[in-house]
C-alpha cells in the first residue's frame, strides 16, 4: 500500500498529466451552456482490470479520431478504479501501479475535442469491503450474505444504503472534482434484485410499517408499497449523486443507465423529467429479437425524453445469456442494428469490453457506418419526428397486470413495421394534451391498467378529434392492477364487459361481413382464426357496422368432428365507431398479442387496417415496394429525412444476420410541411441523383434497390 505522500504525490502527476490547472476541473469540450445535445457519435471503452500497462492508448485514440466520435465513456471506479483513488476501500486494479489510465485516456480524448463522461460500477465489491463494511453487502431471502454469481471472490452490493449513498457518493466526488468530467455513467446503479439486508429491512419499516414482502404479488398491498419505496429510493440516489456532481462541476450530470419500455423498472415520466441525456442500453439483438428493437428501443426513450439526445449502446459483441464477452458479432448485424437505432433518432454508442482486442473485425463496419453518420450529421440531426401515430406503452400496466402487456405492443409494433406506417411510442404517463395532440392515432395495445385520470385524457383526446385503436382488457383495470365492473373506456369502445374471458381459446374463427374499410384485403377470405383469449362484451349502442363476426371453438379432434356447431354469429369481432370528431377501433380479444406468437397474416391486416381507417388519411410517409422496410420521418432546422432501413433478410426474425440483402426498388411519398418547398433531394446513402417530383403537396421519389438503409433529405426553403 502506498503512504499518503505518495498518493499525493502520484495525484500532482495525474492532474499535470490531465491538463488540470490546480484543483480547477478542465473545460468541457464545449465551454459554456448544456453539452448534452452536442455529441453524435460515442465510443466506450470500458476497462479490464489487466488493461494498465498492457493497451496501447494510441490505437484507441488514432480509431476515435478515424470514426469522428466527439463523446467518449472511460471506466473510471467503482468495483475496480482505473486511477489512484484516495477513497478508502476503493478497490485500484491490482495491474495500476503508478499509472492513471483512466486519466490518460481523457486527456488524449479531450485532445481530440470529445466530450467526456467517466464510467461507474458500484454493484460488485471486494473482500476488504465485506470485511469493513459487512452492512454494505446484499443479503439473499435466506439472511445470506451474497457472493457475486460470476466471479465468487467478490460481493454483491446493496444498491439502497451505505454503500451508495455514502462510500459511493466519496468517489463519484473524487473522480469530478479531480477530473472535471462532463458527468458520471453508473452501470448496474440499481442493485441486483431485492435485498434483505438490515438497512433495507429497516428503512422499508420506516417508510411502510411493514417487513419486506416475501411475495411478488403486486395485488399484495405491501409488495407495492415495496415497489413505490424501492423507486423512491433509486430517484433520491439519483438525486444525491447530481446534486454532489453539479456543486463540483454545474455542467455536468448523473448520468444513469436506466430506463427502456414497459418492462423496465423506474418510470419513465420521472427519468425524463431527471436526465438531461440518456443511453438506451439494448445492445444487440439475442433469441428471437426483432431487427427493429433498437428501433423501438429508441421510440421508448424518446416518449420521455423529449427531445433530448439520446445515444444507442451497441455492442460489438454477442449478447446472448453465455455472456462471451470478448466475442465479435457479424459487422452486417452491428451495422443494420446501429442503422436501424439511428433511424428513430439514436445517436450511436459503440461499447467496448477489454481494452485489448483480440478478434478485431468490428473495427472496419463500425467504421463505415460512424463516417456515413458524420459525413451526414446535418440530416441526423433531428428536432422531431413527424409521425402522426403512435403506439402507447404503459409500465404500470406491465408491474401491476402482468408483463404480457410487451407481447401486445410487439405484435402491433411488428403490424406497423410491416405496413411501413412511421410512428412513434408514447409513454401512457403522458397523454395530456401537450403531449398528444400532434397525433391522429394512439394505439393502445391491452394498456389494461390505467387510471381514472388516464381514461379520461384519452376521452378528451378523441372529444378534441383524436382517434384510438384499442384491444383485449384495455382499460379494464385501474392503475393498481384490481379490475374494474366495466372498461374505464367503455364509451369510447360503444361496449361494455359481461364480466367473462375465455382463455386458450382453441379452434375458434372470425367471419369476414360486407365490404369495411377494417377488413379491407380480407373480402375473399370469408373465415380467417380468432384470437386465443376472447373478452364477452355487450354493444352499448346499436353498430354502424358488424364487419368481423365469432365463430365459437368448436373440436379439432376427432377429425370425424371438426365441424362448427354454431356457423355464424352476430358476435362483434371489431367494435368500430365515430365519437365525436375521432374514431374508436376496438377489438375484444388479443389480436396483436396472437399476431406476435403466430404471425398470421390475416391478423396484421386488421392491425394495419384499424389504424389506417382511424388515421383518415393518408400517412406523411408512405414507402410501397416489396420487403420489410423500417420507416421513419424527421425534421431538422432546415430539412426532412425519410429513413427506410432495409430489414429484408432470412435472419430478419432471428438473428444473426449472415449478409445484407438489397431491397428491391421503392416508391416514396414524402409529405411536404405546409409553409415549406423543396429546394433540393438528396439520398445520403446511395450516389445517385434522386429523380423527384412534387404533386399536390408530396414530394414522390423513386429509391433504387437498398442495401442497409436509404434516406431521402429534403432541404426546405
Ligand atoms: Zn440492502
Amino acid at each position: 500500500m502506498q503512504n499518503r505522500r505518495e498518493f499525493l504525490q502520484q495525484a500532482g502527476v495525474i492532474a499535470a498529466g490531465a491538463g488540470l490547472a490546480g484543483a480547477a476541473p478542465q473545460q468541457a469540450a464545449t465551454a459554456g451552456g448544456d453539452w448534452y445535445g452536442r455529441p453524435m457519435r460515442w465510443f466506450q471503452l470500458a476497462f479490464v482490470e489487466d488493461d494498465p500497462g498492457q493497451y496501447d492508448p494510441a490505437f484507441w485514440l488514432d480509431y476515435f479520431k478515424r470514426i469522428h466520435a466527439d463523446a467518449v465513456c472511460l471506466s473510471a471506479g467503482g468495483c475496480v478504479a482505473f486511477y489512484p483513488t484516495k477513497v478508502p476501500f476503493h478497490y485500484r486494479s491490482k495491474f495500476l501501479g503508478d499509472r492513471d489510465i483512466f486519466g490518460e485516456m481523457l486527456a488524449g480524448c479531450r485532445k481530440l475535442g470529445m466530450n467526456a463522461i467517466a464510467r461507474t460500477d458500484p454493484h460488485a465489491a471486494h473482500q476488504d469491503v465485506y470485511d469493513a463494511h459487512p452492512e454494505w453487502i446484499a443479503v439473499d431471502e435466506n439472511g445470506q450474505k451474497r457472493r457475486h454469481w460470476a466471479d465468487p471472490e467478490l460481493w454483491v452490493t446493496c444498491a439502497l444504503g451505505g454503500y451508495n449513498f455514502e462510500f459511493m457518493t466519496d468517489v463519484t466526488i473524487e473522480i469530478v472534482r479531480n477530473y472535471g468530467v462532463d458527468g458520471i455513467f453508473s452501470n448496474r446503479w440499481a442493485g441486483s434484485g431485492m435485498c434483505f439486508c438490515k438497512s433495507c429491512q429497516a428503512l422499508f419499516r420506516d417508510y411502510s410499517g411493514h417487513d419486506l414482502p416475501r411475495t411478488a404479488d403486486p395485488l399484495d398491498p405491501v409488495r407495492r408499497q415495496y415497489l413505490l419505496w424501492h423507486e423512491e429510493r433509486l430517484f433520491d440516489l439519483w438525486r444525491l449523486w447530481d446534486t454532489e456532481i453539479k456543486k463540483i462541476n454545474p455542467n455536468a450530470a448523473f448520468l444513469a443507465n436506466a430506463g427502456g419500455g414497459a418492462l423496465s423498472g423506474l418510470d419513465m415520466k420521472t427519468i425524463g423529467t431527471l436526465a438531461p441525456t440518456l443511453f438506451a442500453d439494448r445492445q444487440a439483438r439475442h433469441g428471437l429479437m426483432a431487427p427493429w428493437a433498437n428501433g423501438k428501443n429508441a421510440k421508448e426513450y424518446g416518449a420521455t425524453l423529449e427531445g433530448k439526445a439520446i445515444a444507442g449502446i451497441t455492442s460489438v459483441g454477442l449478447e446472448e445469456a453465455y455472456r462471451w464477452k470478448d466475442s465479435v458479432q457479424n459487422g452486417d448485424e452491428i451495422r443494420l442494428w446501429m442503422a436501424d437505432g439511428v433511424a428513430h433518432n439514436l445517436r450511436p454508442w459503440v461499447t467496448k469490453f477489454n481494452a485489448k482486442p483480440i478478434d478485431k473485425r468490428w473495427l472496419p463496419p463500425v467504421e463505415q457506418f460512424f463516417n456515413w453518420h458524420y459525413r451526414n450529421e446535418k440530416y441526423l440531426r433531428n428536432e422531431k419526428s413527424l409521425a402522426e401515430v403512435a403506439i402507447v406503452y404503459s409500465q404500470q400496466s406491465a408491474a401491476y397486470y402482468g408483463r404480457v402487456v410487451e407481447d401486445h405492443a410487439l405484435g402491433y409494433y411488428q403490424a406497423l413495421v410491416e405496413a411501413r406506417v412511421p410512428f412513434d411510442m408514447a409513454h401512457d404517463l403522458l397523454l395530456d394534451e401537450d403531449h398528444v395532440s400532434r397525433y391522429r392515432v394512439l394505439v393502445l395495445p391491452n394498456i389494461a391498467a390505467l387510471s381514472d385520470r388516464q381514461c379520461e385524457q384519452i376521452l378528451r383526446y378523441v372529444d378534441a378529434g383524436g382517434s384510438i385503436v384499442a384491444t383485449y382488457e384495455t382499460s379494464l383495470y385501474d392503475e393498481w392492477g384490481k379490475r374494474r365492473k366495466d372498461f374505464g373506456l367503455a364509451a369510447l369502445f360503444g361496449a361494455s364487459f359481461e364480466g367473462r374471458i375465455d382463455k386458450k381459446l382453441q379452434n375458434s374463427y372470425l367471419d369476414i361481413g360486407k365490404p369495411h374499410p377494417l377488413v379491407r384485403g380480407l373480402e375473399n377470405a370469408t373465415r380467417i382464426v380468432n384470437g386465443v383469449n376472447w373478452i364477452h362484451v355487450k354493444a352499448s349502442s346499436p353498430l354502424a357496422a358488424n364487419p368481423l363476426t365469432l365463430v365459437p371453438s368448436y373440436p379439432d379432434l376427432p377429425m370425424e368432428e371438426v365441424y362448427a356447431r354454431v356457423p355464424h354469429t352476430d358476435t362483434p369481432g371489431v367494435y368500430a365507431r365515430e365519437h365525436g370528431k375521432g374514431r374508436v377501433v376496438y377489438f375484444p380479444f388479443d389480436v396483436d398479442r396472437t399476431f406476435w406468437e403466430i404471425l398470421a397474416n390475416d391478423h396484421g391486416t386488421l392491425l394495419k387496417n384499424a389504424v389506417a381507417w382511424t388515421s383518415r388519411g393518408e400517412q406523411p410517409l408512405s414507402v410501397t415496394g416489396k420487403g420489410l422496410i423500417d420507416v421513419s420521418l424527421w425534421r431538422q432546422k432546415s430539412s426532412i429525412t425519410a429513413h427506410l432501413v432495409n430489414l429484408t433478410n432470412p435472419m430478419a426474425m432471428k438473428g444473426p444476420l449472415r449478409e445484407i440483402i438489397p431491397s428491391p426498388p421503392q416508391h416514396v411519398r414524402i409529405r411536404v410541411p405546409k409553409g415549406s418547398q423543396v429546394k433540393a433531394v438528396r439520398f445520403l446513402v446511395n450516389p445517385g441523383a434522386p429523380r423527384y417530383r412534387t404533386v399536390n403537396g408530396f414530394l414522390e421519389v423513386e429509391v433504387p434497390p437498398i442495401e442497409l438503409n436509404e434516406a431521402v433529405a429534403v432541404d426546405l426553403v
